[in-house]
């Protein structure tokens, strides 16, 4: 699934061959991803200029003088430029052809991505409730230490919740938990706020390795399958399940959080003093 350092290296990645681009033709092969793919849009973006290639948590906003286009790649999308033409795959599903002769394709196989348009300055719904950007000043310790206030939820599906903080994917949860050594099932009300200022910080710290490590691999956007993220070797408790700890040598265990597998060392990452699972 694209993670936020994902989407972020497509933004880079495509915003050189589009921005200042002006919009030739829109074609929907298929409209029904997870939400209907509007039909006024292959009359409504011809014509117009791309102002910026933006992003907020997952979601990439193509802005134009009238609104913005709104792409999600879900579980499986990914946006490609195409230099020139190139034959139609079956999961291709939507294209922009610009000026330019640079044709951006979302391909999505599993059909959980969006194209969305919103109309004016006015901001999507589905951004609106949105937390803060990890990789800004806006996420710190003090909205982590408000929103953790009185919750007893376990610290790992607290971080992936997109009110609290956007863009905390399952790896990078389970590698953000390690780094500041804590349980990931330890209660966001029981967390020192010291513990907490590690976590923030390896968050930060984690996902802007993950975006640089993404930038690497830029190329791929164009012609390829690009397939940018976090090296494997790096990992040290995601997809490690039974191996042994990189700090203290001991088995790394598997448990099931909010649905999610979860790999964590429980010598490394101890509960808070006094706190009992049940
Ligand atoms: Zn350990």
């Amino acid at each position: 699934m694209p993670e936020l350092p994902e989407v972020e290296t497509t933004c880079r990645g495509i915003e050189p061959h589009i921005l200042g681009a002006c919009v030739k033709v829109v074609t929907i092969r298929q409209a029904q991803l997870r939400w209907l793919i509007p039909g006024h849009l292959i009359h409504e973006l011809p014509g117009l200029k791309l102002l910026a290639v933006d992003r907020r948590s997952k979601y990439i906003l193509l802005r134009f003088a009238s609104g913005v286009l709104i792409i999600h790649l879900g579980m499986s999308g990914s946006l490609r430029v195409l230099l020139g033409s190139e034959a139609v795959q079956k999961h291709d599903h939507f294209d922009i052809s610009f000026s330019n002769n640079v044709t951006l394709r979302l391909t999505d196989p599993r059909r959980f991505g969006a194209v969305l348009w919103q109309e004016g300055a006015q901001e999507h719904k589905l951004l609106n409730s949105l937390g803060p950007e990890p990789l800004t000043e806006a996420f710190d310790i003090n909205t982590f230490l408000i929103a953790a206030a009185n919750r007893k939820i376990a610290v790992k599906q607290f971080i992936m919740d997109n009110k609290v903080v956007v863009g905390v994917g399952n790896i990078y949860a389970a590698e953000a938990l390690f780094a500041a050594a804590i349980h990931p099932q330890a209660p966001v009300n029981k967390i020192s706020k010291a513990k907490f200022t590690k976590l923030v910080a390896a968050i930060k710290y984690i996902l802007a390795v993950a975006i640089e490590r993404g930038g690497t691999t830029l190329k791929d956007f164009v012609g390829g399958d690009g397939k940018p993220g976090y090296f494997a070797q790096e990992l040290q408790v995601y997809g490690r399940k039974g191996q042994s700890c990189n700090v203290c040598q001991q088995s790394l265990q598997e448990i099931r959080l909010g649905q999610r597998s979860t790999v964590f060392c429980a010598k490394c990452q101890r509960l808070p003093r006094g706190v009992k699972l049940n």
